[in-house]
């Protein structure tokens, strides 16, 4: 394990169950998440018997950089490696609002939608805690060093939170944690193909995160064609969980929706997603496919996507249009780690 694997509970007892004091458990978190220290010789109010226990069986380890790529928009993807010589990536963006991340929670991806890079590959495993949190502690650091700092975090890179929700929620525990990075809760938002079963321990967590469902079609037929997770929870069991959700927690939610050109874009495809989600406190993010040269899905055209924008206003469902960024960069789910592990 690895000191970013914890999160501030996890700290407490661990010290505490090897005989050191717990008020130690704050000083080392504040080094860690305000200070952003790489090694715990520059933590100077703590004693040198439990930095050696922290050094020895908690490590800071530090993320390694293989390739960065940024450009002009402000944006940066990173491929890191980890200690088993894989790769993941991650994104910075920098918004109006601050700098938001992208993070990716697994090593490929089981779930198989037909259109995103991140599973090209195959599974290979979950992320640690400590590799999730890695990826934010790498950006944080460097935006200090410009006094700046990450405000938001969209857990939608590589992989499908929902499983791997454990490590998820420690990350999140560590990164909204108020004695230290204070990530609002409301400036976090989880993101799933729609794992039904899971999204109930989402509606249960006791932080209000922001949920976001990666819908995509207005109906079974062209759903279970570009996501096959539609034959194991079909979009009535979705929405289903989705009340349920909202029932709970009183948030609204966003679904995700990908314009692909022909086969979900269509007013009549408009027309039948309203109807769907109508009385659904929600808002719907309409994402222009970001090409994948694996795949033979185009990208819908601006007019088609306004159009189909207008079908939604006109029945009073809020949408924005996500004009993808980082396109340039290989910036959809996966496209940077296929590459380099195809090169
Ligand atoms: N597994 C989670 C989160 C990761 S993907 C999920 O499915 O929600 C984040 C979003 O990007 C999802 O809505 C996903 O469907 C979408 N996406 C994947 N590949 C894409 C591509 N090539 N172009 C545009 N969006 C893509």
């Amino acid at each position: 394990m690895i000191a970013y694997d914890l999160d501030f509970n996890q700290l407490t007892e661990v010290l505490k169950s090897n005989g050191i004091a717990t008020f130690r458990a704050k000083q080392i978190w504040e080094w860690l998440y305000i200070h952003l220290v790489d090694s715990y010789d520059d933590m100077k109010n703590i004693d040198s018997k439990t930095k050696e226990f922290m050094k020895n069986n908690y490590p800071i380890e530090i993320l390694e950089v293989v390739k960065s790529q940024s450009d002009d928009e402000g944006t940066t993807k990173v491929l890191f490696s980890l200690s088993d010589d894989e790769v993941i990536e991650t994104v910075l963006m920098k918004q109006k609002y601050g700098y938001s991340i992208c993070v990716t929670t697994q090593i490929g991806c089981k779930i198989g939608c037909s259109f995103c890079a991140s599973h090209l590959g195959g599974f290979k495993r979950n992320l640690t805690p400590g590799e999730i949190t890695g990826q934010l502690m790498h950006f944080s650091k460097q935006l200090k060093l410009k006094e700046e700092r990450v405000s938001h975090v969209v857990v939608m890179g590589i992989g499908e939170p929902l499983d791997n929700l454990t490590n998820v929620f420690t990350f999140i525990n560590t990164i909204n944690d108020q004695k230290g990075l204070k990530i609002g809760a409301r400036h976090i938002t989880v993101s799933t193909s729609g794992i039904v079963p899971k999204i109930k321990e989402i509606a249960n967590y006791d932080k209000q995160i922001n949920l976001a469902i990666s819908l995509h079609a207005p109906n079974d037929e062209i759903r279970s064609k570009i996501m096959k997770i539609n034959d194991a929870y079909n979009i009535e069991s979705l929405l289903d969980a989705v009340d349920d959700y909202i029932y709970e927690t009183n948030r609204r939610v966003s679904f995700e929706y990908i314009m692909l050109k022909g086969i979900n874009d269509q007013v009549e495809h408009a027309k039948e997603l309203a109807k769907v989600i109508r009385g659904i406190n929600c808002h719907v993010n309409l994402i222009p496919f970001n090409p994948v040269d694996e795949y033979t899905y185009q990208q819908s055209e601006v007019s088609t996507i306004k159009e189909f924008e207008k079908v939604l206003l006109d029945a009073k469902i809020q949408v924005s249009i996500r004009f993808s960024r980082g396109t340039k960069i290989d910036g959809a789910c996966g496209q940077l780690r296929y590459k380099h592990n195809n090169d």
